[in-house]
Order: structure tokens, then sequence, then C-alpha cells
């Protein structure tokens, strides 16, 4: 996705820390935050740094992505990879305070000594390791830590049934189940819920016209019309914004630029929010019809970064 010159995407780490606050008082147990994907695309250095305190330690999907954004470095909190281990030796892992996650034999093998972490297949069906191997695996690897990917209670309590009598450390919870007291375990994984509310993404009206018959490529009606420079190459779809504060539609979306509804008074050079202030991920993501994930990617990466 490109990046709007147009766009400013703000980043909140006041609200990113407030949401960790209030993660790290319902749970109880320790908080492995996730920042892989550049911190859902909030920036994963700067949201480490911002945040190391409230947390026990991070979640990446490669080893690549905790040595760019200098994770140990920067807060002197380890990793977990939360994705399949890539061919690379231990010593990788253990200078930069990584542990891998394994699902097979082999793996917890050659893996051993990055202190591997088995992650137990519970219903995802993708990098884990069936219940019937994983005696094998915990051997093979000396492994004193186990999760699974749950997005159900009983996925979090099957990892239980599974690992529970052998002593490891457990987790299962990603944002989806904070709220569950018997899927937290021993630690929490989340992700999303850093992140809510911390990003707002704004433009300002190009344009600003009364519209003489149908308009775009759509063919659209409507009495009046604005212009934003951000389309679908920078990840805009339709869906709602505001503009001065009025709820408004994105009515249609080219390559480079969009076409927005307004009202009489609004004038080129005022201000177009197409996340945050009152527009949610959730509401975004309906309106997509996607996930909050996907909402919280592509308009992160819309624009020009900046902290507040
Ligand atoms: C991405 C991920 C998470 C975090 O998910 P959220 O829904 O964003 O909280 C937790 N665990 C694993 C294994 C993941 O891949």
């Amino acid at each position: 996705m490109n990046a709007s010159r147009s766009v400013t995407v703000s980043v909140d780490l006041g609200r990113v820390r407030s949401n960790l606050q209030q993660i790290r008082g319902q749970v109880g147990v320790e908080v492995w935050a996730v920042v892989k994907a550049d911190a859902y695309g909030l920036g994963a250095g700067t949201v480490a740094e911002a945040t190391a305190d409230l947390v026990d330690g991070w979640c990446v999907f490669s080893l690549e992505e905790a040595v760019e954004a200098r994770l140990w470095e920067r807060t002197a909190k380890g990793s977990i990879v939360l994705g399949p281990p890539v061919r690379v030796g231990c010593e990788d892992y253990r200078e930069h305070r990584v542990r891998p996650a394994v699902s097979t034999v082999e793996q917890a093998e050659a893996l051993r000594a990055a202190g591997p972490v088995l992650c137990l297949d519970t219903g995802m069906q993708r990098f884990a390791c069936p219940p019937t191997d994983v005696a094998a695996v915990v051997r093979a690897g000396d492994c004193v830590e186990a999760f699974t990917h749950a997005v159900t209670v009983e996925q979090a309590k099957r990892l239980q049934d599974v690992c529970g009598h052998r002593g490891m450390k457990l987790h299962a919870a990603g944002s989806a189940l904070l709220h569950h007291a018997p899927a937290r375990l021993d630690a929490v994984r989340p992700g999303i819920a850093m992140y809510r509310g911390a990003v707002r993404v704004a433009t300002r009206l190009v344009e600003a016209r009364q519209s003489h018959g149908p308009v775009g490529y759509e063919r659209f009606n409507a009495r009046r019309h604005g212009l934003i420079l951000c389309g679908y190459s920078n990840g805009l779809r339709k869906g709602p914004c505001f503009v001065n504060g009025c709820k408004h539609e994105v009515l249609e979306v080219g390559m480079q630029s969009a076409y927005v509804e307004i009202d009489a008074p609004d004038r080129v050079g005022d201000e177009v929010v197409l996340l945050g202030q009152g527009l949610a991920e959730d509401e975004l993501a309906a309106a997509w019809r996607t996930t909050p994930y996907e909402v919280l990617l592509a308009l992160t990466g819309s624009g020009q970064r900046q902290y507040v």
C-alpha cells in the first residue's frame, strides 16, 4: 500500500498505554504484547519503547521483525515468535532474546538451544503440533512453555488438558478472550486490544463542489461532493467518514483520490477524518465488509505517520 502525502496518520501512544494498563488491571497475569506486522501498522519499535514498562515481553511473527524493531536493545524484554521457524541457527535467536515456536520434533531438536515454545494445535490447523505429538516435541526441545492460538474458551481449556500436567507455562488468549477468566491461564497475548482507538487518520478537502448531474465513474447522484487525495492505492474504501465533525460517506473511491459527501458550508482545506474521533475500526470494518485488523492495517499505511 502507498502512503498518500496528503493523509496524516496520528498514533496516540498514550492511548496504547491506557489500553495496556486496562488489560493489565483486568487479567492479573503476564502480558505479552503482540507487535507483529509493525505493531499492526502503528510502528513496532516506537510502540515497544513507549509501553515496555507495562508488558512482560513481545510477540512477533518472525525473528526478523524482532531484530528490525530492535526490541531487545530498546526494551530489555524478550520476544516469542508466533509464526513458523525459518532455517536460522539458535545463535540468531539467542542474540536477540527471541524464542521460536515449534510444532515438530525436527524443529524442536534444531532449536533446542534457543528455548523453543511449543505451539499446540487446538483447531487453527496451521503452524502447530497435534496433541498426539506433544510428548515427543516437548522432549526434543526441552520445552517449558506452550501456547495455542485460541479463538474459543474451549481451545484454551484443551491446551490445559493436553499440557497442564507437564508443569509448563501456558497461554492461549488474544484480545478476543481477555474477558474470559478461564482462558487467561499464565499469560495473555493481546494485539488489537492495545491499538483500538489509538489511531486517527485524516486528510483535507482539495475540492468542494456543487454536483451537476451524475458524478464520477459510477455516475452517482449527490447535491454536493468534495475530493480528497486518498484512494484505493492508499487502502481506502467506501464507508463512513467525518467532514468538519459531521458524519458523511466516502461516495466513490478512485486510484489516488475519492469523492466524499459534504454540506454547503464545507470548504477546500476542511478536515476529513477517515478513522478515529468517533469512527471506530469496527464500524469501518462493518461498512467495508472486513475485519478491524484489515481496516487498521490499511489505514495506518494510508499516509504519513506521526506520534502524539
Ligand atoms: C496475532 C496473534 C495474537 C493477537 O491477536 P489479537 O486478536 O490481535 O489480539 C495472539 N496470538 C497469536 C498466536 C497471534 O498470531
